[in-house]
């Protein structure tokens, strides 16, 4: 497998402007250094103006101009948009929610995946590009698609998916009986006597079956993996020499990204800063990426200023722009191509911002970027090949995650819930720098700040990842585990390995019901205990964590623990936050155990960033470099990014000399950042 190819460039979309302007355009880019262009991911309607009256002749010229300024071209299919026509003449092909709504056309993600018309259609038009510009020189990779998940599309409850998934399900069980045991449908009469019984879950009085919404989770998720995989094969049939990718986007968690990532030469992202975000969860989300395939990757989405859809829209202050640019390359990204080009004049994001505006007037963004552009050679150099250093790695699996999305069992642990309330305090401080719009990251996120904050990197991966590469690695949702997860974890701790699991581990099976036997399941052995019972708690009702010669703070879930002979109790449950007593103070929070060479903690409650901080030196992590809060410290392969991402000028005190890339005089100890700087 090649490396990731290291780029530099722009989303353009010339059917959007006079074709006059296009030589003007492509000048400017080269002028800013920009090397490649991605086009094409919305224009079917231009392509193909009836059915099967197809044009090219549009794009031909385009690539002509493009090409002719020695820019490099990434192709998409241009699929998530159907054309007018499409949608009239199969108007059944347009997806209906989960709330039984049926989408209108006129925007985009508006269509089934399994619909056979726009399927095949879907496929015609890949086909034909990738027929007319597979061996085209000048293009030098393919998007598939754009964005699978955005506007919540992936679950469809459409007629098309209902025999769709009657039959999946008939391939995933086998028989109707085996459908029964495993989803317990004597529960409410819910029992199937034939296979075209069993419907999507469309809205009804009370909740689903939860065996029948994992498994509609699970199959929606499949049909857009299939429909990449089908796209992805006829782009290797017909374009054999270039590589292919996928825009994936950080919150679209509805659909397995490490099964799409199987599919393509590398992976891709938009990286949007939606009014909140903080470093620490731009960071996360690299490292996410990162570990959707494990290997370097695309930012071929970079936020250039506003965009047109957050709560709040602020402008990017100078040195934003390349500060962003930077932490994606620090992180593993090997090109970066900004959205977009131009700001449009029409069209509903017409409030995004582009590197020229409206007017065609440059911005400060273009200037940023063109700052970029002169170093980008001397970076390219410095990444080829390189990767980033990972001192841990953080499992996250999909299908616990659609199993805690349904029952969360808490409203603090509701994905769904808008607030961003404080969960935990410690006195009047609270203890969380949650995104909130992204409650996922309740689990996730204060295992990530911990070595955040340390600068320890982390990747984000599958836990049927390659777990070799990482010394430790923490499983904060390992909801639903199976046999044959306890057997790999445990091969991994014997051999060395530090593990750190969160709560609710091991509580359900592969079907989303209870294991017959106690929580953690099948992780009893490896974690060395079972939880007695749990108790949830409201929002800022903190409990003490008593570790002995350390008091924490903990709360949200609390799971009382009883270790097997052997495992050690590493904390104890005090106070609440008023300073009365809960009643299983004093009982086991925190369980630790030796297996083999290695370690295993398990917690049974969440902390903030402080509680995994705690355990670092039992992890054997301490930090390589210690900066200012905010001011991030990068290793990837023998360059070492100092990104500073507060308004105010810093100092940073490396370990040893370093000298600097892009100035090779410099040499230093105490690095200034200024403002943003890097
Ligand atoms: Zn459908």
């Amino acid at each position: 497998m090649p490396h990731t190819p290291i780029t530099y460039g722009v989303d353009y979309y010339p059917e959007q402007w006079p074709e006059t302007r296009w030589a003007e355009d492509a000048r400017l880019m080269r002028e800013a250094g920009l090397h490649v262009v991605r086009l094409a991911e919305f224009a079917w309607a231009l392509f193909e103006t009836a059915e099967g009256t197809f044009e090219w002749a549009w794009l031909d010229r385009a690539l002509a101009v493009l090409g002719e300024a020695g820019l490099k071209v990434v192709l998409c299919t241009p699929t998530p948009t159907p054309p007018a026509w499409l949608t009239e003449t199969y108007p059944d092909c347009l997806n209906v929610d989960e709330r039984g709504v049926r989408m209108s056309p006129g925007t985009r993600r508006h269509i089934c995946a399994n619909h056979a018309d726009y399927r095949r259609l879907a496929m015609r038009i890949t086909e034909q590009m990738a027929a007319r510009y597979g061996k085209d020189e000048r293009v030098i990779a393919w998007q598939t698609d754009n964005e699978f998940g955005c506007h919540d599309t992936i679950r469809c409850t459409c007629p098309s998916c209902e025999p769709a998934f009657q039959h999946w399900l008939e391939a995933r069980y086998g028989s109707l009986e085996a459908l029964n045991e495993a989803w317990g449908t004597n529960f409410w009469s819910q029992r199937y006597s034939a296979w075209s019984q069993i419907q999507p879950p469309r809205p009804a009085p009370a909740d689903h079956n939860p065996g029948l919404l994992l498994d509609f989770y699970r199959f929606s998720s499949e049909s857009w993996v299939k429909f990449n995989a089908e796209q992805v094969a006829l782009l290797r049939q017909h374009a054999p020499g270039h590589l292919i990718t996928h825009n994936l986007m950080i919150y679209f968690f509805h659909f397995d990204h490490y099964q799409v990532a199987q599919d393509l030469d590398f992976v891709s992202w938009d990286n949007y800063h939606h009014f909140g975000a903080q470093p620490v969860t731009v960071a996360a989300n690299h490292d996410l990426i990162w570990g959707a395939k494990e290997k370097n990757f695309w930012v071929i989405e970079q936020q250039v200023g506003q965009v047109n859809w957050s709560v709040y829209n602020p402008q990017f202050p100078p040195g934003m722009l390349a500060l962003k640019a930077m932490q994606a390359i620090a992180h593993g990204a090997d090109g970066i191509l900004y959205f977009r080009w131009r700001q449009a004049r029409k069209g509903a994001e017409m409030y995004h911002s582009g590197l020229l505006d409206h007017a065609a007037r440059p911005t400060r963004a273009l200037a940023e970027a063109a700052l970029l552009g002169e170093r980008w050679e001397t970076l390219a150099q410095a990444l080829e090949g390189i990767e980033p250093a990972h001192d841990a790695a953080i499992l996250h699996d999909f299908a616990s995650h659609w199993a805690l999305e349904r029952q969360p069992h808490t409203r603090s642990l509701n994905f769904q819930a808008e607030s961003d309330e404080p969960l935990l305090f410690a006195g009047d401080e609270p203890l969380q720098s949650i995104a909130p719009m992204n409650r996922a990251g309740l689990y996730l996120l204060p295992m990530y700040e911990a070595l955040w904050r340390n600068n320890l990197q982390a990747a984000i991966i599958s836990p049927e990842g390659r777990l070799e590469r990482y010394r430790v690695l923490f499983a904060p949702q390992l909801h639903i585990a199976t046999a044959s997860h306890a057997a790999r974890l445990r091969a991994w701790v014997e051999a060395g390995g530090s593990l750190v699991v969160g709560p609710r581990a091991g509580y359900k099976d592969e079907s989303n019901g209870l294991h017959e036997v106690p929580q953690p399941g099948p992780l009893a052995e490896l974690l060395g205990g079972t939880v007695r019972e749990f108790d949830t708690r409201e929002p800022g009702n903190t409990v003490e964590l008593d570790f002995g010669d350390e008091a924490l703070q903990a709360g949200v879930w609390c799971e009382v623990w009883e270790p097997a002979p052997g495992t050690q109790v590493l904390a104890t449950y005090g106070r609440n936050r008023d300073g009365s007593l809960p009643y299983y103070a004093g009982q086991a929070a925190v369980l630790y155990r030796r297996l083999g060479k290695g370690q295993v903690i398990t917690l049974g409650t969440m902390g903030g960033w402080q509680l995994i901080e705690y355990l670092l030196p039992q992890l054997g992590l301490s930090a390589p470099i210690v900066t200012p809060m905010n001011v991030e410290a990068v290793r990837r392969g023998p360059l070492l990014f100092l990104l500073n991402h507060t308004e105010q000028q810093q100092e940073v005190t490396v370990p040893r000399a370093w000298g600097d890339l892009f100035d090779k005089k410099k040499v230093e100890e105490k690095v200034r950042l200024a403002p943003y700087g890097w």
